[in-house]
Parts: C-alpha cells; sequence; structure tokens
C-alpha cells in the first residue's frame, strides 16, 4: 500500500440525480483529499451534498462524472463485483439509519463484517472487539437483536461494527446524531482513538460544532460544492464560523 497516496481522494466529483429540468445538483465538480490517519468532519446545511460525498467516497453510489480514488484505486468505475470486495476490505461505514440486520443478535451483527469477508475475527480483532464492546457500554446487549434496543444503542453497534475490522477508512454519517450527551462524547472519543491509536482515516458528517470539534480537520459544503476547509478548530470557532457563512449566503 502507498503510504504517500491519501487515504481517499475526488477529483471533479459531480453527482447529479434525475434529469433536467427538476435535476438535483447534488455535487458540483468537488476536489478533496483525504489524508490517512486523519479526522475530519464534514458539515453544511442539510440537503447540501454531505451524504451523496460519503456515498461516493465510500463506493456506495457512482458518480455523474468524476474520479473517487481508494488509495491507488480508482473506485468510480470500477464494477460492483470488484467494488464490494474493495469496500469490505478496506472501508466501513456508519448510516444515519443504521442498517443493522434485525434477524441477528448484537454479536451477529458485530461479527457480520468478518462472515462476508469469509473468516472469524483473530485474536487481536477479538481484542478489539472486546474493548469496543465495553466501551460502547454494549457488553450486557449482545445476545439482543435490534428490535430490543434503543435508537442510541443501535447507533452504538453500527460504530462498533464500522470499526471492528479496524478498516483503512472509516465514515460515519451523523454518528452522534441520535445519541445523549455521554454517549455521544463517548463515541467521539472512540472515533478520535480509532484515528490516534489505530491510525485509522475517519470522515465524520456532523451537525454538531461540539461534534466537528473532535477532527483535525472541518471541510464544510454549501450547495454541492466545498465552501470551506479549516484545522482543528474549537466548538466555538466553529459555532461562530457556521453563523458567518450562513450570513454570507
Ligand atoms: P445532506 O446529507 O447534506 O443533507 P444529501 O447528500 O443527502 O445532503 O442530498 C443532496 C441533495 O441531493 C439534496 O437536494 C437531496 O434532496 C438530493 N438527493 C439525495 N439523494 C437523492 C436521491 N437518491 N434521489 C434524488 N435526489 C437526491
Ligand atoms: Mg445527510
Amino acid at each position: 500500500m502507498d503510504k504517500d497516496s491519501p487515504a481517499a481522494r475526488v477529483r471533479g466529483l459531480t453527482k447529479t440525480y434525475g434529469r433536467s429540468p427538476t435535476e438535483v445538483h447534488a455535487l458540483r465538480d468537488v476536489d478533496l483529499d483525504i489524508r490517512r490517519g486523519e479526522f475530519t468532519a464534514i458539515m453544511g446545511p442539510s440537503g447540501s451534498g454531505k451524504s451523496t460525498l460519503m456515498h461516493l467516497m465510500a463506493g456506495l453510489d457512482a458518480p455523474t462524472s468524476g474520479e473517487v480514488w481508494l488509495g491507488p484505486l480508482e473506485i468510480g468505475r470500477m464494477p460492483d463485483s470488484q467494488l464490494t470486495l474493495v469496500r469490505r476490505r478496506r472501508v466501513g461505514f456508519v448510516f444515519q439509519s443504521f442498517n443493522l440486520v434485525p434477524t441477528l443478535d448484537v454479536r451477529g451483527n458485530l461479527l457480520l463484517p468478518f462472515e462476508l469477508d469469509g473468516r472469524r475475527p483473530d485474536v487481536r480483532e477479538q481484542g478489539f472487539l472486546d474493548e469496543l464492546v465495553a466501551s460502547l457500554g454494549l457488553t450486557e446487549r449482545l445476545t439482543h437483536r435490534p428490535h430490543e434496543l434503543s435508537g442510541g444503542q443501535q447507533q452504538r453497534v453500527a460504530i462498533a461494527r464500522a470499526l471492528a475490522t479496524s478498516p483503512e477508512l472509516d465514515f460515519a454519517d451523523e454518528p452522534t446524531g441520535n445519541l445523549d450527551s455521554k454517549t455521544g462524547r463517548d463515541v467521539l472519543a472512540l472515533l478520535r482513538e480509532a484515528s490516534d491509536r489505530h491510525g485509522q482515516t475517519i470522515v465524520m458528517v456532523t451537525h454538531d460544532p461540539v461534534a466537528a470539534s473532535h477532527a483535525d480537520r472541518v471541510v464544510v459544503l454549501g450547495d454541492g460544492r466545498i465552501v470551506a476547509d479549516r484545522p482543528r478548530s474549537t466548538a466555538e470557532e466553529i459555532s461562530a464560523f457556521m453563523l458567518s457563512l450562513e450570513g454570507a449566503s
């Protein structure tokens, strides 16, 4: 693996939904490099293209035009069969809607990324998984199914599942959106640690300036374009800055 190439890179990325005259320009000619090991927050108003950008970077959807790179691989036009493998091996994703499998208990959901890859966790991975489960307060919930859990608990299972295989790249869409503030802080600390201790690259969508203040970098989208790209900032600085952007538009 080329350590110097960015973990993810998009060039001229454009995504248009529907067709004229009712087409929606979700992303317009976006260029972005996500550096290895970096924890990036993506902010911006509702409808500005945050989820679309994450889905395209994770290979969950194809661009209308432009390029998407994961490390040295261009995935924008990769055939589905090959893309599925790349996604499984390199990418973790926490969806806004959790996407847990309703018929599997918590343990089954957590082991799913390994099973899809046709294997069991090795000793190191099992240790990390146990650590995740304990720090997310899920130890007593391993035999429960998703419908027996609160929204916050489901969210934590989704996060543990995304981090379980220690993928190079983790995408999280509003991972703290459904959590109380204590659990939200735990989740942010976990993401921070995944980056600091395990060198994982994290991209997180959030509306919350406090959540974004845990990131190394804050990228702001507006109407399908990048309108700001800032280094690590305090929650107060991010709030003030987001307000100034709203005022400018
Ligand atoms: P955000 O996550 O910032 O709220 P999205 O990326 O979800 O924004 O959406 C960007 C724009 O694209 C919005 O106008 C949204 O309505 C539109 N959009 C997103 N997904 C679809 C889709 N599958 N079909 C049609 N329009 C979509
Ligand atoms: Mg969204």
